[in-house]
């Protein structure tokens, strides 16, 4: 089975939000004061999510990401990974975190099935990680890779560039690529609650390659199909890769493959458009059959392009947490 949008786009990949609750209070992800969280009955149950899952599959999603919030905090995660895991035709089962948890659980992740984690970190300082998280110990997270690696998981470190907060880190990211075979991914930073005069953050991603180019002599990876938005490159010799995920210098829309759904059930074609479908009443009172109909009718309705640059951005403003990144 396969689904492709009005514009030709097949549509195989699933970013599937299982709660809005996180251990961090990112600063570029949740406003200053904190959000209001949802209560209990307002998120979806774990077999609520897995028929999305399963409804998601059987229209031709072949890669799930989990997403949250945080979504290792959420209780019972990982059995429901263990039966997300079993989906016949899911191909993919990825995790995304802030990695504050995984010193505990990286192994009880890999017996349940996740393949890949990918591991967001954004300063190796620990004052600076605690700054942008408002509360973080970066010990924390540097031993929650050291498990995820001694267990075998590919290790995937995303980092959002802020200018004047950690684009002097960028070399000392870059670096941790060259003995070990870690991915470190560059991601322009996104305007998702707009912070006033939030164009001084951005850092374009053709800046951190100029940059990089500077110290390291690197060279571009030829990717496969369904590889992901990353602009991905070898500095010479490293046994590692780095990346740069550039959604306003260089957006991907074109390519984009995925739908995302909350953990309230609001189902989203685009992270910038205000569109989102309430998939919650048809998943209490419908059929399989016609929670699938709804999916594939929203999908038809995906956006050809979010429309946003580093400097401009119509979307009203949301926390990150909420959808899912
Ligand atoms: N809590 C998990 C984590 O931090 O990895 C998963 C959810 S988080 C919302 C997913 C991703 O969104 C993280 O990699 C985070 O860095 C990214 N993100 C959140 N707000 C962002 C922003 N304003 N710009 C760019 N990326 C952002
Ligand atoms: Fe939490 Fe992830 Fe948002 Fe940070 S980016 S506040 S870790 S959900």
């Amino acid at each position: 089975m396969q689904i492709v949008d009005h514009f030709g786009r097949k549509i195989n990949y699933l970013r599937l939000s299982v709660t809005d609750r996180c251990n961090l209070r990112c600063d570029y992800c949740m406003p200053e004061k904190g959000v209001t969280k949802l209560q209990h009955r307002d998120v979806l149950t774990y077999e609520q999510l897995c028929t999305l899952a399963e409804q998601s599959v059987a229209l031709g999603i072949e890669k799930i990401r989990i997403t949250g919030g945080e979504p290792l905090v959420r209780k019972g995660i990982i059995p429901f990974l263990e039966t997300l895991a079993k989906i016949p035709g899911l191909k993919q089962l990825v995790l995304t975190t802030n990695g504050v948890l995984l010193k505990q659980m990286a192994g009880a992740l890999k017996q349940a099935g996740v393949q890949r984690l990918n591991i967001s970190l954004d300063s190796l300082k620990p004052d600076i990680f605690k700054k942008i998280t408002r509360r973080g110990d970066l010990s924390k997270v540097l031993d929650g890779i050291s498990a995820a690696e001694a267990v075998g998981f590919p290790i995937k470190l995303n980092m959002v560039v802020m200018r004047g907060i950690n684009d002097d880190e960028i070399f000392d990211f870059a670096k941790l690529t060259l003995d070990k075979p870690v991915a470190v991914r560059f991601i322009e930073y996104m305007p998702v609650i707009k912070s006033r005069d939030w164009q001084k953050l951005v850092v374009p991603g053709d800046q951190v390659l100029n940059q990089l180019a500077q110290r390291f002599p690197f060279a571009p990876i030829v990717k496969g199909e369904a590889c992901g938005p990353a602009r991905e490159y070898k500095i010479k010799g490293a046994a590692g890769s780095v990346g740069v995920i550039t959604p306003l210098s260089g957006h991907f829309c074109g390519d984009c493959n995925r739908i995302r759904i909350t953990c309230e059930g609001m189902m989203r074609t685009c992270l910038f458009s205000d569109h989102e479908v309430d998939l919650k009443p048809v998943l209490t009172t419908g059929h399989d059959s016609d929670v699938q109909d709804l999916m594939r009718s929203v999908i038809k309705s995906k956006p050809a392009c979010h429309g946003m640059t580093e400097t401009t951005s119509s979307h009203n403003p949301f926390t990150m947490a909420q959808i899912g990144g």
